[in-house]
């Protein structure tokens, strides 16, 4: 639970979010893969393991821990510079597009690693041996055929489905942070005022749609917002984000990356802040939110409480 400081901190920053920001118009849907993850200095977790393996495999010689530290920075400011790239030392769109390698049946290297552990995100519980056999064969088509993705090889496109989707979550929703972010506990604190749940994150942290559905830019108070109108029939406003990785209009996937959190509105520190409505009215995140982080179904936003998770 967050102490009443923290609680005050977040109100006084947030005061004016219920008037916020008009959604724009959503536009014709279009299917897109997920926006490929942004990995920098500080970045930690499987998608940094994958990156390790991919410069491994590249002939780059650094330490494989999951860690996106100085070293892997060094390392990646010369893969960069060595491939015509600016020298930023950060893992976006264009590095992971040199960085990745197509993959088929067979192949036993460190990209197979890298491929494993990516797989391993979503539960698929291989042996990281660099050794793609029938194991890593079934994987991948089960991978791909859920997302409609043709063919038995890895390409790009595969590798931007593995790397830019969260993993966790079950059926058509996932966490919109990382499971390791927050303890459980977190995610049933109530909220100033109206229903609505503040997550404490810091500035950069990933953050990824609930579930599958439309993209509107939000502004105002919210600051770099994202509205998600959710194939499920609800609307989920996630505010604050330091920056967006989504377009307007554009269809996402449930745990497709939207953004990194930050603090932009009317804040005064960083945090994701999360509301779900029907019909236009305010739910209780909180419900739903838990049954994501416990792996189980959630109830349906329309069963969602309205009142009872505010302070
Ligand atoms: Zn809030």
């Amino acid at each position: 639970m967050p102490t009443l400081l923290r609680r005050l901190a977040i109100w006084l920053g947030a005061l004016a979010l219920a008037v916020a920001a008009a959604l724009t118009g959503p536009t014709a849907a279009q299917a897109a893969a997920p926006a490929w993850p942004l990995l920098s200095n500080g970045s930690t977790g499987a998608n940094v393991t994958t990156a390790q393996y991919l410069l491994r495999h590249r002939g780059y010689s650094l330490t494989v821990d999951g860690q996106y530290g100085a070293g892997t920075t060094s390392v990646v400011k010369s893969f960069q510079s060595a491939n015509g790239l600016s020298a930023d030392g950060q893992i976006g769109p264009q590095t992971w597009g040199k960085l990745v390698v197509t993959l088929s049946a067979g192949a036993n290297n460190d990209a197979v690693r890298g491929l494993q552990t990516s797989l391993n995100k979503y539960g698929y519980g291989l042996a990281v041996d660099g050794d793609w056999g029938p194991a890593t064969t079934n994987a991948v088509n089960n991978f791909k055929s859920a997302r409609g993705l043709s063919g038995g090889s890895v390409d790009a496109t595969t590798w931007q489905y593995l790397t830019g989707g969260s993993g966790g979550g079950t059926g058509n929703y996932r966490l919109i942070i990382g499971k390791s972010v927050l303890p459980r506990s977190e995610y049933d604190d109530p909220h100033h005022d109206y229903p609505a749940i503040d997550l404490p994150t810091v500035t950069g942290t990933t953050t990824y749609a609930i579930t599958s559905g439309t993209i509107g830019h939000v502004g105002g108070n919210c600051g770099l917002g994202i509205g998600i109108t959710g194939d499920d029939g609800a609307y989920y406003l996630y505010c604050h984000l330091n920056s967006r990785s989504v377009a307007a209009g554009s269809r996402v996937s449930a745990g497709q990356v939207l953004g990194y959190t930050g603090a932009t509105g009317n804040v005064t520190g960083p945090h994701l802040h999360l509301e779900v409505r029907v019909n236009g009215a305010n739910r209780c995140p909180q419900n739903m939110l838990l049954a994501i982080y416990d792996g189980v179904t959630p109830p349906a936003p329309s069963a969602l409480p309205a009142t009872g998770c505010t302070y």
